[in-house]
């Protein structure tokens, strides 16, 4: 794990090391309190997020009932991509991230959710220092806790066009890949796997993706339910479709209603298909995926990507669990 704790009693200490000049992070935390201090007493769940690009800032918030809409860090981001007046091509990455929540309990995060981290991967290096600013619920809000990690580390295996830097999680989060004869015996081995596969791989054809192209096919299965249940991507002119793994979870909410909370009985794997033809491509869910998987799984759901060639063979399998592609997570626990 390399999320690391640092505690107030030696905070000072420990911020120097955290990646962010200090004077840098004294203003971005500065800035950071800024909405929560006007707006917390009335929204506790509020988030804000600063991003700093080595030369400005980018402040942004978030509170109930509006983070449904816009998350802190996509408020931020916004406005980042409204102020840059260089050329495209020649941006300014982020440099580095704060988030701040009240999070006054240990098992609390003030971390970004999936899809923040996703949107995080667009413009920073995997290595870029994110910080999640703790507060306790005592009047004052105080800094009681600060969680410090990468944006490598918090969104592993994603589809950025930015490589996994060395040593950061990205290049550790315990995938198996299958490909040749591994592929083919792992097939024939496991019958379940492949009834899943061929579920997504099938489904796929499906799609309603005039817009981008790209069809995308998903098969899960929940115990005690062994028939997979599957989704595509649907895509509408406004671009505001659904992908295909929250597809799937609308057709298993719907089609098999359960009374217990969606911990009790889980998504036991999800299997994803797309066209991912070079060998470091990815066929795994993205951010927002991740978080709609977690919301029904565990960190022990089992994730397959089925990586396609154009014309829809199998030719590579990913393996992997929620768990890796989705550490410090933030879950149904959490509310
Ligand atoms: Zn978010
Ligand atoms: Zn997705």
């Amino acid at each position: 794990m390399e999320l690391i704790c640092i505690r107030k009693d030696h905070e000072a200490e420990d911020l120097a090391q955290c990646g962010i000049p200090m004077p840098t992070l004294v203003e971005m935390i500065r800035l950071a309190r800024q909405p929560l201090d006007r707006m917390v007493v009335a929204n506790p769940q509020m988030m804000s997020a600063v991003l700093w690009d080595g030369v400005d800032y980018f402040v942004g918030y978030a509170a109930p009932p509006a983070h449904r809409v816009v998350h802190a860090i996509s408020h931020a981001v916004v406005q980042r991509d409204a102020r840059a007046s260089h050329a495209p091509g020649d941006e300014r990455p982020i440099h580095a991230v704060i988030t701040m929540a009240l999070a006054p309990n240990s098992g609390d995060s003030a971390l970004p959710c999936a899809d923040c981290c996703k949107w995080l991967r667009r413009y920073t290096d995997a290595t870029t220092p994110v910080l999640g600013i703790m507060l306790r619920s005592d009047p004052l809000a105080t800094v009681w806790q600060v969680e410090k990690t990468t944006s490598g580390a918090l969104f592993c295996a994603s589809m950025t066009r930015l490589p996994p830097a060395a040593g950061c999680r990205g290049d550790s989060f315990g995938l198996q890949v299958y490909t040749g004869d591994a592929l083919t015996n792992e097939l024939v081995r496991d019958v379940e796997l492949r009834v899943l596969l061929d579920a997504a791989m099938n489904v796929r054809r499906f799609g309603h993706a005039p817009y981008s192209k790209f069809q995308v096919g998903a098969a899960l299965t929940r115990e005690p339910t062994s028939a997979p249940i599957v989704g595509t991507n649907v895509e509408n002119s406004v671009y505001a479709g659904i992908h295909a793994e929250q597809a799937a979870i609308v057709r298993m909410v719907n089609e098999y209603p359960c009374t217990e909370p969606p911990s009790v009985w889980p998504i036991q794997a999800i299997a994803v298909a797309l066209v991912a033809e070079g060998e470091h491509q990815h066929a795994l869910p993205c951010g927002i995926c991740r978080q709609w998987i977690r919301e029904f799984g565990n960190p022990e759901t089992e994730i397959l990507g089925a990586k396609l060639r154009a014309n829809g063979d199998l030719w590579a399998l990913e393996r992997t669990t929620l768990g890796a592609l989705l550490p410090f997570d933030f879950g149904p626990q959490n509310l």
